[in-house]
């Protein structure tokens, strides 16, 4: 292959690397650790999919029951949602609808790469506010950001990947009021927060688009599924850029049946959020570790950089993968543990102490 063939974003980009995965128990992507399908109810809805099932038909292009599902979940119309691939296909289409090369992204930092990644694809410049010490978001910043620089796009994750903090909506409004361009909110760990969402927003604020995502609470990683809720006329034109068939009816039918069903299927996330909390006390007891306060299913822990490489080594040998941020400078020493039974969270803590007890 000839690199000049290559689009110029293209030839320059470090790819996103997904780890490979030989350990038993893996921490490293914020997944749910419950099979939504052991849930009885949930298992005949699938069963009963699967016997009248099409698979010679195409999919609806807009997802209609899932759409409908959702609307209702979010007390939205269905004219407001959009959904995809999970939300990374969601953040893709939406870059590609809005951004034009040069244009300029705001983000925070450090957060979730997908933004990055997608607006440098496209040729746009992003600009970054580091985060305030502790992984507080510098508020004033990136106000001032937005107020100087009116950028195109802004991202905010809420509550954040890695670090866990929730911002209020409040702030998110004053953004909102302060953009002439887009504010994209991303609410994949919403549902753990016990917070307010800004979705109710999309019907005050035109500029406004909210990711959320069935790969987390509601345990669907596999699946794939993600959605967007905005302005109607957002939505529209997002859907122009979709390719028409992008989400599969296998995946539409049991989404939606898992929406519907999620009484029964949200409550797990209660367990996860009392299982955090424990871990974050178990870990913060450790000397030598800095836990930061989470509301998601996850916790951003910090040691002695010196010690990283020792301890994610510690953590392979004990069959465990944790994600780290080798090379992030804004993350030193830093693993993101992602909250799953007792047994896997004692495994963790052990090889921590044991790592950190040593001399
Ligand atoms: N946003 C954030 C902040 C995430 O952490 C993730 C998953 N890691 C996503 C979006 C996308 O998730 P998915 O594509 O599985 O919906």
């Amino acid at each position: 292959m000839k690199t000049e063939w290559l689009r110029r974003e293209v030839r320059e980009f470090a790819p996103y690397v997904v780890v490979p995965i030989h350990e038993t128990h893996v921490i490293n992507a914020n997944e749910n650790y419950a099979n939504m399908l052991d849930i009885p109810s949930l298992r005949a809805d699938v069963e009963a999919i699967l016997r009248s099932y099409q698979p010679q038909i195409y999919p609806k292009p807009l997802a209609d029951g899932l759409r409908e599902a959702l609307a209702e979940y979010l007390s939205v119309r269905p004219e407001q949602l959009l959904a995809g691939n999970g939300g990374d296909e969601m953040i893709s289409y939406t870059l590609h609808t809005f951004l034009n090369e040069g244009d300029l992204v705001l983000v925070h930092a450090p957060t979730f790469d997908m933004y990055e990644v997608g607006a440098s694809l496209l040729g746009a410049k992003v600009e970054k506010v580091p985060d305030l010490p502790g992984y507080r978001r510098d508020r004033e910043g990136i106000l001032a950001a937005i107020r100087e620089r009116q950028p195109k796009m802004t991202f905010l994750c809420n509550p954040n990947n890695p670090t866990g903090e929730l911002l209020p909506a409040s702030f998110i409004e004053d953004c909102l009021r302060a953009a002439e361009g887009l504010v994209f909110v991303d609410e994949a760990y919403m549902e753990f927060a016990g917070a307010e969402s800004v979705v109710p927003l999309i019907g005050t604020y035109p500029n406004l688009i909210v990711l959320r995502t069935l790969s987390k609470a509601f345990g669907l990683a596999g699946l794939r599924c993600g959605y967007i809720a905005a302005d109607e006329a957002i939505i529209a034109e997002v859907a122009k850029v979709k390719n028409p068939y992008n989400l599969n009816s296998l995946t539409q039918a049991i989404a939606a049946a898992a929406v519907r069903r999620r009484d029964e299927i949200l409550p797990v996330r209660d367990r996860i959020v009392a299982e955090r909390d424990r871990m974050a006390g178990g870990l913060a007891a450790v000397p030598g570790v800095t836990v930061w306060p989470s509301r998601t299913n996850f916790l951003l822990i910090q040691v002695e950089p010196a010690r990283a490489d020792a301890l994610f080594e510690a953590w392979r040998a004990a069959d465990i993968l944790v994600k780290r941020y080798q090379g992030n400078p804004l993350l030193p020493g830093a693993f993101r543990i992602t909250i799953t039974t007792p047994d896997v969270d004692e495994a963790v803590l052990r090889v921590l102490r044991e790592v950190m007890g040593r001399a």
